[in-house]
């Protein structure tokens, strides 16, 4: 019956951080560190829990199609943009993608990044085309922009903070790519809330320009994959036809208004993250690339990533190699910022490697 399947999903797919964890259960960690998937490690607030409970006692019902309620509360938190939703950022960079590529388009990458861009383009019959980072993961913005120009790419993808280096693209330079190409610009910002960066100003001045965000990260509603997108008006009734119908459910988005509209419980994790970024460069034998997301890249050489990922987790300490991301070498390890035990925890086996 494999006949049946389209050959693109013969290479395989996205690459989940799961074998670190059997390891650290089987050497009899019940309660490993968890530090590979960027979690905010603390739960949901009570608000969020109750608009939740509440939203459950309906759901016999259809959800809103239009998610009415949460686009009121993303107009609140961040202005009176034009907002479009999915199944988390990924279902959003999905929708996005099956609204524009088809067979032989062309989208760009800056790599190495998030591996989903990539996927996502190939199940529609896109191409891809990697325009690599400087050495220090930094961003050539001319070097984007020919390459888009070079095979006329519909869209540019960038992270950043990048996953998995961390660092920020400032935002001149991303003015630069989006005053040059004649695509579209998707900025991945699945981890501005960790940063000094904010780039939703440039919305007003940009008719190509898509902001990626998740509930998943900050907000720590991963659990319940809800994404948005800061879209151009013109282009939202376009991905709202490409979009599975009531593609939301009406839980997620009742909790993902709540907690947009209760921040204050989040801020707590923020300073968290501010505090252990800085242990976690300073105090680590390993050269890291200092950034602004809620994890810190280490290149681990001599050793590789998933050598270093194996020896943590039988101490109890999961953390993500990087090796399964294309254009990075195998020496990396992108560690996240969870409670302080965890990180103290983490610190301490890396010293004692
Ligand atoms: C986590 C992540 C996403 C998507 O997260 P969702 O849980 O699907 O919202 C998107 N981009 C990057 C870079 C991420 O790290």
């Amino acid at each position: 019956m494999k006949r049946l399947i389209r050959p693109v999903y013969n290479a395989g797919g996205y690459v989940f951080a799961t074998k670190a964890a059997d390891i650290a259960r089987s050497a009899g960690y019940d309660m490993p560190a968890r530090l590979a998937s960027n979690e905010n490690p603390y739960p949901p607030s009570p608000d969020v829990l109750a608009a939740a409970r509440l939203a459950l006692r309906n759901v016999n019902r259809y959800p809103d199609e239009r998610s009415d309620e949460f686009r009121l509360a993303l107009k609140e938190k961040f202005g009176d943009f034009s907002f479009v939703s999915g199944v988390g950022m990924d279902g959003v960079i999905e929708t996005v993608i099956r609204t524009t590529i088809g067979d032989g388009d062309r989208i760009v990458v800056s790599t190495p990044t998030f591996s989903f861009y990539r996927l996502a383009a190939q199940a529609q019959g896109g191409e891809v085309i990697d325009v690599p980072r400087n050495d220090d993961f930094s961003v050539d913005a001319e070097k984007i922009s020919s390459a888009a120009s070079e095979c006329d790419a519909k869209i540019v993808f960038l992270c950043t903070p990048n996953n998995p280096s961390g660092n920020v693209t400032p935002g001149k330079d991303i003015e630069k790519i989006l005053d040059s190409i004649d695509g579209m610009l998707f900025l991945d910002n699945a981890y501005v809330d960790f940063c000094d960066e904010d780039y939703i100003s440039l919305m007003s001045d940009y008719e190509n320009l898509i902001i990626g965000r998740t509930m998943s990260k900050y907000y720590g509603l991963a659990g319940l994959r809800v994404g948005f997108g800061i879209v151009p008006g013109w282009f939202a009734d376009y991905y709202e036809r490409a979009q599975t119908p009531f593609v939301l459910n009406s839980v997620s988005m009742a909790a993902a208004a709540a907690a947009l509209r209760n921040d204050s419980y989040t801020v707590k994790y923020h300073s968290v993250v501010k505090e252990w970024r800085e242990r976690f460069i300073n105090e680590s034998p390993y050269p890291a690339v200092s950034g602004g997301a809620n994890f810190v890249m280490f290149d681990v050489s001599p050793y590789e990533g998933d050598e270093v990922v194996g020896m943590l987790a039988r101490k109890g300490v999961i953390v993500r190699s990087c090796a399964s991301f294309p254009g990075l070498g195998d020496n990396y390890i992108r560690v996240s910022i969870g409670e302080p035990w965890e990180n103290e925890m983490f610190l301490k086996e890396i010293n004692s490697l």
